[in-house]
């Protein structure tokens, strides 16, 4: 059987994101220009992305009884727009512009300058 790669995504859906989950990534506009981060979700239809640490916010929580919440305050990762962020190369230590390849059934995401893959494949 022939594997398929990602389907059932069709032209509803073709908006790609250059970030993924778990990518590091590099702000590099914005209030947190010059910050790094883990991706946590990526909404490409969006273009937004939420980061570790990246755009928080302070978000008042009410109290909730039913679910043992209590009230107060709560900072959360905010949306940031896809195009503040950068790959990071960790072989450079910068953020990277990227090229892709595809290596086998696999695309690559190869750092411009170092020529190093970035993230996982
Ligand atoms: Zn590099």
């Amino acid at each position: 059987m022939v594997k398929r790669l990602s389907q059932k995504r069709d032209a509803a859906a073709t908006v790609k994101a250059h970030v993924r989950r778990d990518d590091i990534v590099s702000v590099i506009a914005g209030r947190d220009k010059g910050k790094k981060g883990k991706v946590l979700r990526v909404l490409p239809d969006k273009g937004v992305a939420f980061v570790e640490g990246i755009n928080t916010l302070v978000k008042a929580i009410r109290p909730d009884p039913q679910v043992q919440q209590s009230g107060g305050f709560v900072r959360r990762e905010g949306s940031i727009a896809l195009s503040n962020l950068q790959l990071y190369c960790s072989n450079c230590e910068k953020p990277a512009r990227v090229s892709r390849r595809i290596s086998g059934d696999r695309k690559e995401r190869i750092c411009k300058k170092c020529g190093n893959p970035i993230g996982k494949a």
